[in-house]
Order: structure tokens, then C-alpha cells, then sequence
């Protein structure tokens, strides 16, 4: 999945100059790809949009004894402490990002929080101003998605 979002966002990347790192452990839990692919996309779309240029992404995947996880990591403008719990609320942008007139709708991060919790995972989140973002999520290995526990 998240070789095929980085391939599908080269075009993206060569315009931002923007170099994405990879560090993937094979992974297995069980899960809803489509909303699991969403939700990288979300995350590595953010890491690009909000870089800058020359800048950096790291994504690595790793298993947990119990759990899978996935950071994303950027060097770019960060998200002020001050709004940092706002960004997985719908339609909300930091001023960040509107400032520097960069697209979006400011619903990526609430569709993600969505998805983690469908998946009864955690997210977290960690930002520095001018230094970058990080964007932690982790799953529970065995733990089934709701919708699967629900059939
Ligand atoms: P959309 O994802 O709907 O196209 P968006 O990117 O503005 O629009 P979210 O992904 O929900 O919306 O992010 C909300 C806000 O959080 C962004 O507008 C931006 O201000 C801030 N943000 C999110 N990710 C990052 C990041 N990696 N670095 C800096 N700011 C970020
Ligand atoms: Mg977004």
C-alpha cells in the first residue's frame, strides 16, 4: 500500500522536491485495506503538502509484539502546540496552511481519526514549529476492524 501511494504521488514529489524514506517491516493484522490505504494517503499527502522544499518524509512500518505500527515523519513547517488537538476536527486548517495558501478541505485528518478508531487503534501526534510533524498510528495486531466484529 504504501509503495503504491509514494509511486502514485512521484509527479507530486519531484514538484515539492520532496524526498520520501521508506522503513517497512512485513506487517500482518487485519484490516480494511481501502480504509487503511486512505489513511496512509492522508498522512503521506499532509507530510508532502505541509514540507518544504528539499525537505524530507519518513514512513516506517513496524511490528509490535501486540500491535502494527505506522509513523509518519516530516521536516516541515510544523503545526503550532496551540492547535495541534484541533487538526483532527472536520474542515479545520491551521493558520499554517492557509497562509501560505496551500489546498485543502481540512477533513484528511478527521477521516483518518475515523479510520483509527474503526480499527481501535491510537493516534498520536507531535509537532515542533519550523522542524516538522510526526504522526504516529498504531493498530492492534489481532483486534479485527468493527465492521468485521460486527458480521
Ligand atoms: P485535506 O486533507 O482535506 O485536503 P487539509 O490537509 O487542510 O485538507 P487535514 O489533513 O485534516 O486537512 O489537516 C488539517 C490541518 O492540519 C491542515 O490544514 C494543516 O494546517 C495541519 N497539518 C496537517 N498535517 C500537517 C503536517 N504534516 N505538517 C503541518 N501541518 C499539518
Ligand atoms: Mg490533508
Amino acid at each position: 500500500i504504501i509503495n503504491d501511494i509514494v509511486e502514485f504521488m512521484e509527479p507530486v514529489l519531484q514538484e515539492k522536491e520532496v524526498t520520501v524514506h521508506c522503513t517497512m517491516e512485513d506487517v500482518s493484522f487485519i484490516g480494511d485495506m481501502g480504509m487503511i490505504r486512505e489513511l496512509a494517503m492522508n498522512l503521506i499527502d499532509n507530510a508532502v503538502k505541509y514540507n518544504r522544499p528539499g525537505g524530507h518524509v519518513y514512513v516506517s512500518v513496524r511490528q509490535e509484539e501486540q500491535h502494527v505500527n505506522l509513523t509518519v515523519r516530516d521536516t516541515g513547517v510544523g503545526i503550532p502546540e496551540d492547535k495541534q488537538k484541533r487538526v483532527f476536527e472536520r474542515f479545520y486548517r491551521a493558520d499554517t496552511s492557509r497562509s501560505q495558501k496551500i489546498n485543502g478541505s481540512g477533513l484528511g485528518l478527521s477521516i483518518v481519526k475515523h479510520i483509527v478508531e474503526h480499527h481501535h487503534g491510537t493516534i498520536s501526534l507531535q509537532s515542533k514549529m519550523q522542524d516538522g510533524t510526526t504522526i504516529t498510528v498504531r493498530f492492534p495486531k489481532g483486534s479485527s476492524s468493527n465492521s468485521l466484529v460486527e458480521k
